[in-house]
């Protein structure tokens, strides 16, 4: 192993519309963790709404100032005394949030509802994340990636593909569905082509942003993709033989968006909510009981769910990282989370090494 530097770079988000980068200690993994060479580090829509303009989480929930980014893969540089699994030179992508391990929801995998005040902390969040060269990470933390995906690919499972997968997963998605998307994001996009791969042979989308509905016609994610309007309840049923779809994946949190996805599912239809933020208007008798109709609500995923996900993607032969539309070098990372906030993008990424010259 070549020997470290001491110091590095790291991007943090002083809450005001841009990224400042700070000099750190390269960090010495302690017991049961190790030290990460980041290769991908992707941006989140929730780091763009809840820290980039400004810090919404208050209190032990909000962003600590730490090195931002909590979507990482990358290499093991280092190992920590008392690790178990892994070892030095595994391709690794980072769960986002480390829980305490030991709580009822950490044992069932969902380190994203561990109760533990002390203990639970999101990387780029509360604790140091992927926007620098290294970061350490919890060894429980740690899913392999394996080697028929790039480390880009392992950036975006980190957090975005797996949120939609444990989502559709939720509402159950088969080729015998037609699928409204509501939010081409990169969160909606990763919607469309998974239920592409759970065999859905309709996928319909709904956005207001060019370049995004551009991108899902592209790259054959959607079938149809309409713009955003008050007709798009009458569009989707023309669509679908009059009936609706029989799922609906509301990637927006647009209040309007969410309306749309409930109306246009038909009788006995599911619906999930992923997009996070915003309302929802709902009148339950026509638009929820009278036709049977059940809405799911879903956040993030588990360990397990995760480690599922990248040996489906393997199979499926499909690779997440087709949505990144931009790759920029960590000296530029205030341009990475400026295009990310305008929207005019798929996904967009901080990289390194062979993943910064793809
Ligand atoms: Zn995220
Ligand atoms: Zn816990």
């Amino acid at each position: 192993m070549t020997s470290l530097a001491d110091v590095m770079q790291g991007a943090v988000l002083p809450g005001d519309s841009t990224a400042e980068l700070k000099e750190f200690s390269v960090p010495e993994p302690g017991h049961g963790e190790v030290l990460i060479r980041i290769k991908a580090s992707t941006i989140c829509g929730s780091d763009i709404r809840c820290i980039y303009h400004e810090h919404l989480g208050k209190g032990p929930e909000g962003y600590q100032g730490v090195i931002a980014g909590h979507e990482p893969c990358g290499q093991i540089e280092k190992i920590g005394p008392g690790c178990r699994r892994f070892k030095e030179d595994d391709r690794v992508i980072v769960y986002h949030i480390s829980g305490c391990g030991v709580c009822y929801d950490c044992r069932r995998g969902y380190m994203i509802s561990c109760t533990s005040e002390k203990y639970r902390r999101a990387y780029g969040w509360q604790r140091d994340g992927g926007m620098a060269p290294f970061m350490i990470a919890e060894e429980k933390d740690l899913i392999a990636l394996p080697d028929e995906l790039s480390y880009m690919d392992g950036a975006q499972v980190a957090c975005g593909f797996g949120t939609v997968y444990e989502g559709l997963e939720k509402i159950g998605i088969s080729g015998n569905d037609a699928v409204l998307v509501t939010g081409l994001g990169p969160v909606g996009l990763a919607s469309a082509m998974l239920c592409r791969c759970l065999g859905a042979k309709q996928i319909i989308g709904i956005d207001v942003i060019e370049e995004r509905m551009e991108l899902a016609k592209e790259l054959g994610l959607c079938d149809h993709v309409l713009k955003a309007g008050p007709g798009n309840v009458a569009e989707v049923k023309t669509l679908t033989g009059g009936h609706g779809v029989e799922r609906a994946v509301d990637c927006s949190a647009h209040h309007t968006a969410r309306a749309t996805a409930v109306q246009a599912t038909r009788k006995w239809g599911k619906i999930v909510l992923i997009g996070e933020g915003g309302t929802m208007n709902l009148n339950p008798s026509p638009d929820m009981i009278h036709d049977q109709k059940t809405l799911y609500g879903s956040w993030v995923t588990s360990t397990w769910k995760m480690e599922e996900l990248v040996e489906r993607l393997v199979r499926w032969n499909i690779h997440p990282a087709d949505l990144v539309t931009h790759r920029f070098a960590l000296e530029d990372v205030g341009g990475a989370y400026a295009l990310m906030a305008s929207g005019k993008c798929g996904k967009v990424a901080v990289c390194f090494d062979e993943e910064l010259t793809a």
